[in-house]
């Protein structure tokens, strides 16, 4: 064993020897149960940034641990590599999107494999191979077939500097997701996905997940759905003519004092009188101007609006009121009109307000406190001058109000979505080119032929890119006649090749369960291997893909198990999301605010270790954490102190037996097995690294037996390699052994020595004794059944069972009961 601590030299020994006896293969252990670890997918820029290097930190643990606890694992790795940045960087440099790619690649892999992050290269995937994504094609095509996928003509926004169109959920607050610029509307003809023919699905999944509370909650704001009511408010003087609405307030009806509409509803230029039309054609198009200028997604500031002349019914009131186009309601959502309750709605009353229309209030507080004077009373309440619903209250209301409407023909009970159709079309080269063709014999009306299965891959043709990719202009690939022309798979004659790209959120929706099976040429990934495997255990990355990539491959998911490809509808059981890396100074780590710090740097100077241990121990992996350069020198001086504290007592513990009579430092280690166990559980690697930290300086401090002396340092040893495996693996050596430490199981606490800290459990499934499990007096009946369910023999015992009760006698034991 050397004498100083020299990552440098112990690291790549190490990551090669790992690669050559192939230590990190999924399927090694055919008959342990499986734990499937992940991290996104990333987009290969080609060099790891901070950001991904926390997220394979989090995931390595958590696959070493899991090896070490008896499961088979997998932790494969892979690329999103097509895409934008590196079509731009063509546009700009003029080098091939397939030329700097696999260059991109080989660099960014070679830092995942220097960080010591524990992947099963063999399931290594890239998503612009052809081999992956002809599947991406057959997906495409297996989804027209069911009515999934269909081609409409629709407004959409589009990055005037990406030069393509964008999802709704790709736009932020009118802003390109991706460059920051403000997006505009055009209306042209696109593919989409029918994922609203999921949202209900979409919504229930999110109860079977274990995701945080966050991304929950923004998916379901998302999915926006409300239940309500759709109702007809009739035009006066236009017989059959009416404004139909959707409202979720139907009891405060009988407050609506006015209508607003879009300014291009389609009944506004029918009904309104000669001498308005000229007044709302300049409102609607200072409202497209105002629309493109801050985006669709952003609402203007300022509530505008023009009385349109046109008067319609309030049909429970019977009253006559006026009906206003205004800029805050759209074409695109509902049905364009809305009926306006200014005393219930705080956008009615400010509108009201503005141009001096009535204010009627229909419901009162149900406690019989004053409503609020000067704004709106929004909440539920009971109804008063509201007729024969007088004195109900309001959920009450609700439901008679829409029935009686029901009963009178003019409304029906109805449900809304805030979430659209998914538009994939892109206007790039560097994505999955769609198997469409087009003939003008077949098909006049340019709907689309699909490409037979038996023709795919469709390749993306190889270009020259000085000519092809311009950023402007038709689509590139419209401009690549050898490839755009070809045969019509009906009639033989000339046909256009659809030249459009698909959006590489679909790259990203299933990458995940190709790595079951990556070489597969028959199918996307093979059933059995889906059995095995899915649903991902913990998924890892970032928050920010909240509804984008973690709604899609959701909808994905379901997809694929109505084409019989997998029998999970939810992809992920687990979700953690970790925070952001910030700079030396404090702020988000960015290239123009010159902070940013790569991960190489720290390897260069302190070893991958060192760079391990200073992002775990910095913050819990979900809170945002701030570069320290002090820490990453702390944690560095840590290993130093391991190794001497190791090579210093090679002599006193030379020829000794781990173990012994119990005593002070024994019982030290124990509990630390015991501790550190808990917090890996609970994704709680600060802390744990803290214990190890407390036990390392237990044992420098010792002066009684070697025996006891020895356990302790391979406990710490074996505690910390999952956190800082190359260290670990070398001193491990260094005491003695020659086996990988990497094999080696997690050790036991002994009861013996844990007694106040912990005791045994006994786990039964269906009744039956299937383990037994060591658990920390402290935990609660929720951490009791979690220990318990790890446990790699319980989880064999649970795996592909449904859990429909689980009975917690504490301090006895767990039953499972399962179907
Ligand atoms: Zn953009
Ligand atoms: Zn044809």
């Amino acid at each position: 064993m050397q004498d100083r601590y020299d990552p440098k030299s112990i690291e790549p020994r190490w990551q090669a020897h790992w690669a050559s006896k192939d230590l990190f293969r999924a399927g090694n252990r055919p008959g342990a149960p499986k734990k499937y670890v992940l991290a996104m997918l990333p987009y290969p820029s080609g060099e790891m940034h901070m950001g991904h290097a926390r997220v394979y930190c989090i995931t390595d643990v958590l696959a070493r641990y899991a090896r070490k606890r008896g499961f088979d694992v997998l932790h494969p790795f892979g690329w999103d590599a097509f895409g934008l940045p590196a079509e731009n960087a063509a546009i700009k440099e003029g080098v091939h999107p397939a030329e700097r790619t696999p260059r991109n690649i080989a660099s960014f892999k070679k830092d995942v494999i220097s960080l010591g992050i524990s992947v099963d290269w063999s399931t290594e995937l890239s998503t612009s191979d052809p081999a992956y994504y002809r599947w991406n094609q057959w997906f495409f095509l297996r989804m027209l077939e069911r009515g999934l996928v269909y081609r409409r003509r629709a407004k959409v926004n589009f990055c005037p500097s990406c030069n393509t169109v964008l999802a709704n959920e790709q736009v932020e607050e009118g802003r390109c997701w991706r460059c920051g610029s403000v997006v505009v509307e055009r209306e042209i003809p696109e593919w989409a996905f029918r994922i609203t023919a999921y949202a209900d699905r979409l919504l229930e999944g999110l109860n079977r997940i274990d995701w945080p509370e966050r991304v929950v909650a923004m998916q379901r704001n998302w999915i926006g759905r409300s239940d309500g009511l759709e109702i007809d408010f009739a035009v006066k003087g236009a017989r059959r003519k009416a404004f139909r609405v959707f409202t979720t307030r139907a009891d405060t009806i009988y407050g609506a004092t006015y209508m607003a509409v879009a300014p291009d509803h389609p009944l506004v230029m029918e009904l309104a009188p000669e001498s308005r039309k000229a007044g709302l054609q300049a409102f609607a198009e200072k409202v497209r101007r105002a629309t493109k200028e801050v985006g669709e997604g952003a609402q203007a500031a300022e509530k505008e609006g023009v009385d349109a002349g046109i008067r319609a019914k309030n049909p429970f009131t019977g009253k006559e009121i006026p009906v206003w186009v205004a800029n805050f309601v759209l074409a695109g959502y509902g049905t364009g009109a809305v009926m306006s309750v200014p005393a219930h709605d705080e956008r009615d009353y400010e509108f009201a307000r503005k141009y001096d229309l009535p204010i009627v209030p229909v419901i009162r507080p149900g406690d019989d406190s004053e409503p609020p004077k000067d704004k709106a009373y929004t909440d539920y309440g009971v109804l008063m001058d509201s007729g024969e619903f007088s004195g109900m209250p309001s959920e009450q209301a609700r439901l008679a109000i829409a029935a009686e409407a029901q009963r009178r023909g003019i409304g029906k009970p109805a449900v809304n979505y805030h979430l659209r159709d998914w538009g994939v079309s892109r206007q790039r080269y560097w994505g999955t080119p769609i198997p469409i063709v087009y003939c003008p014999k077949d098909d006049p009306e340019g709907k689309g032929i699909p490409v037979p299965d038996s023709d795919l891959p469709v390749k993306l043709p190889d270009i020259d890119v000085k000519e092809v990719l311009t950023g402007m202009g038709e689509p590139p690939l419209a401009k690549v006649a050898s490839w755009v022309n070809t045969e019509c798979p009906i009639c033989g004659g000339p046909a256009r090749r659809e030249a459009e790209t698909m959006d590489t959120f679909v790259d990203s929706a299933w990458y995940w369960a190709r790595y079951l099976d990556p070489h597969n040429d028959r199918e996307p990934f093979s059933r059995a291997q889906a059995d095995r495997w899915l649903p991902i255990d913990v998924y890892v990355g970032g928050p920010e893909h909240a509804v984008l990539h973690l709604l899609y491959f959701r909808f994905w998911t379901k997809v694929m198990q109505e084409l019989g490809l997998c029998a999970i509808d939810e992809p992920a059981q687990k979700l953690v999301t970790q925070g952001i890396v910030k700079g030396r100074d404090g702020e988000k780590m960015s290239k123009s605010k010159g902070n940013v710090v790569s991960p190489r740097e720290i390897i260069d100077e302190f070893g991958a270790d060192t760079a391990r241990l200073f992002i775990l121990f910095a913050a819990p992996a979900e809170k945002d954490m701030d570069w320290s350069d002090e820490q990453v020198q702390g944690q560095h001086r840590f290993l130093g102190r391991v190794w001497r504290l190791i090579q210093g007592n090679l002599q006193t513990i030379e020829g000794v037996k781990a173990g012994g009579p119990p005593d002070d430092l024994r019982r030290r280690t124990h509990k630390t097995i015991l501790r550190v166990t808990q917090q890996l559980e609970r994704l709680q690697f600060n802390t744990a690294i803290s214990s190890l930290m407390e036990l390392s300086n237990a044992a420098t401090d010792w002066s009684g037996a070697p025996g006891s002396l020895r356990e302790a340092l391979e406990v710490l040893v074996q505690l910390l390699a999952p956190f800082a495996p190359h260290t670990a693996e070398e001193l491990w050596r260094g005491l003695g052994h020659t086996e990988e430490l990497s094999r080696l199981q997690w050790p036991d606490a002994d009861p013996a020595l844990v007694v106040d800290d912990a005791y045994q459990i006994a786990v039964q499934v269906n009744g039956k004794l299937r383990g037994e499990v060591q658990v920390a007096a402290s935990a609660n009946d929720a951490e009791i059944r979690d220990m318990a369910s790890r446990d790699p023999k319980v989880a064999g015992w649970l795996q592909g069972k449904t859990v429909k009760k689980v009975v917690v006698v504490p301090k006895r034991l767990v039953n499972f009961v399962v179907a």
